[in-house]
């Protein structure tokens, strides 16, 4: 076996140093010159593999190399999802502060699993959460300084089954799981489905409540199928609302579903994966009217925050039911902070063992951008789509879906699917802008999600003038 002898193994710090601030001036480039990319990539199936060498290299290469690949069969490899043209979907916001924040997070390499393995980590994720408690709004009982507080999820997805695993203890029937029943409205995203089967609720056991002519759960469905429910001897034992529903933006009436569900012993718990980060935004709070009398609440920085993916913020009011459920104590872990119970150990907040130093790209982007800042963020996004959608409400061609939701404008073509699904092709084939589809009351449906960081009113103007252009106005 050769080693490399005497020559060091790692960059020298020097090394590492210029090759940084290579990677940096890669990405300002990139940043900076991404609209003059295709929004979406052009490569087929399998393209991107057969540019890479069969195996790893024996000996290592030059940085530049790999920056050279970076513009060679990345970023032309991948959506721009940070192009201020990219409308699908919803948005992942990445900000200067964000990527910062996040690079130090990854260089400290750091896992926060307990306190104990980096109080800071910790006692920062706390703070934070509190801080966005104060700044969108959100009830105090979800304060640390209550008998709950917050914590920084992968994604809404954990976020929602960490609140349905919660509800399962709370109700402690482990003999009679067939028996507990959860209702979310058929709007409601699928991870809500998928977390209730990944806790072992079978899919009988799911209801899916209709929706009214707004999209959103509709009150009278939801307390006829729960007194159905507990008259048939089942435990109603979860149910999820949504603020901001990922086809449409609809949003469902907190308060009085809440009362429904407390009066039948359920668990509360609110996704505004998307809508959420409006809230700082006093004139947007009006979306979350009962999340006082919910359990759990989350929403995503990473969606419309301008923190780059991953950055769920999750909140219990009573973190007991959570951590009772999740906290597993091997040996190994025992420590006497821990033992005293005078700190927060978040590996009994989430699924997995360990956790990356997420807090540390919020904290970045709060300090950085100062709440002003993101609250005009967040108004110009919402203005630029109020003006969208009047375009669609005058033109002759094309019809709004629904009421546009905070910066979510769903449209139709006024001669039905086909001609709807053509626009939407043609539109994304222009590579100049992306825009997703839906299906809503049963027709196809175009959505702009405005959202990008960089995306300004001048580009939905330009948006709505290839619109016209491709229908010929
Ligand atoms: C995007 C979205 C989710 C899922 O978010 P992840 O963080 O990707 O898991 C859940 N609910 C709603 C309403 C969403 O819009």
């Amino acid at each position: 076996m050769n080693d490399s002898g005497d020559k060091p193994v790692h960059m020298t710090p020097e090394e590492f140093r210029s090759a940084g601030y290579a990677a940096i001036d890669w990405l300002v480039d990139y940043l900076k010159e991404i609209e003059e990319r295709p929004v979406t990539s052009e490569v087929v199936p399998g393209e991107v593999r057969s540019s890479l060498p069969e195996h790893a290299p024996e000996t290592g290469e030059p940085f530049q190399n790999l920056l050279d690949d970076m513009d060679r069969i990345i970023a032309p490899g991948i959506t721009q999802w940070q192009h201020p043209d990219f409308y699908g979907y919803f948005p992942a916001n990445s900000s200067p502060p964000a990527v910062l924040g996040d690079l130090l997070s990854t260089g400290l390499g750091v896992n926060g699993m307990l306190w104990a393995t980096s109080p800071a980590a910790t006692e920062l994720e706390t703070h934070v959460l509190d801080w966005l408690i104060d700044l969108c709004g959100i009830p105090k009982r979800f304060h640390s300084s209550g008998a709950g507080g917050g914590v920084i999820q992968d994604s809404a997805s954990s976020a929602t089954l960490c609140a349905i695993l919660a509800a399962r203890h709370r109700i402690n029937r482990p003999e009679e799981i067939m028996k507990l029943r959860a209702y979310v409205s058929n709007q409601a995203h699928s991870s809500a489905e998928k977390g209730l089967l990944v806790a072992g609720i079978h899919h009988q056991n799911i209801r899916l409540i209709e929706t009214d002519e707004n999209l959103s759960m509709c009150l009278e469905n939801l307390e006829k199928a729960i007194s159905e429910d507990i008259e048939a001897g089942y435990m109603p034992f979860f149910v999820m609302t949504t603020v901001g529903t990922t086809s449409s933006g609809a949003v469902d009436n907190v308060e009085e579903i809440a009362k429904l569900a407390t009066k039948a012993g359920a668990w509360i718990h609110v996704d505004a994966a998307w809508a959420g980060s409006a809230t700082i935004c006093p004139e947007f709070r009006g979306i979350l009217n009962g999340l006082d009398l919910a359990d759990s609440y989350a929403f995503n920085p990473h969606k419309w925050m301008l923190t780059n993916f991953d950055c769920s913020a999750f909140f219990v009011a009573d973190a007991k039911p959570l951590t009772e459920a999740l906290s597993i104590v091997p040996e190994y872990l025992r420590n006497s902070a821990s033992e005293a119970g005078e700190v927060i150990d978040y590996r009994d907040w989430q699924v997995p063992l360990g956790r990356r130093f997420r807090a540390l790209k919020l904290w970045f982007v709060l300090r950085s951008y100062g709440a002003e800042n993101i609250r005009t963020y967040i108004r110009r996004h919402v203005q630029a789509a109020n003006w969208f959608a009047e375009q669609i409400t005058d033109h002759p061609k094309l019809e709004l879906s629904v009421t546009p939701s905070l910066s979510l404008v769903c449209f139709q073509h006024v001669d039905g699917d086909t001609a709807s699904e053509q626009l939407l092709t043609t539109l994304n084939a222009t590579q100049k802008v992306l825009l997703t589809h839906t299906r809503l009351n049963n027709k196809y449906v175009l959505r702009v999600a405005v959202g990008g960081t960089y995306t300004t009113l001048e580009h939905v103007e330009a948006l709505m003038q290839l619109i016209n252009e491709h229908l010929e106005i």
